[in-house]
């Protein structure tokens, strides 16, 4: 393998490393949807709650988001985040 093919083979690797396949889950809608969502600026991931079956839950202030449970600082460092 060339030096060229080796760091073409580490690139993937990496890549494959960080965008590691997310597990799916079942909403109580019946649609497919990820277990997780792209860490928010709170630093917080959403983590699919499955309890509910809808709504994604901040894994660092547990409130569901868009709840009204959802502290206004957390809202307040994700308003731009869909
Ligand atoms: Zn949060």
């Amino acid at each position: 393998m060339s030096a060229e093919q080796t760091r073409k083979a580490a690139q993937a690797w990496v890549k494959q490393e960080n965008y590691a396949p997310v597990p799916m889950l079942q909403s109580i809608h019946g649609a497919m949807v990820e277990a997780r969502l792209p860490t928010m600026p709170c630093g917080g991931t959403p983590l699919f709650d499955s309890d509910i079956g809808c709504a994604y839950r901040c894994d660092t202030c547990f409130a569901v988001i868009g709840s009204l449970g959802q502290s206004n600082r957390c809202k307040e460092i994700n308003r731009n985040t869909p």
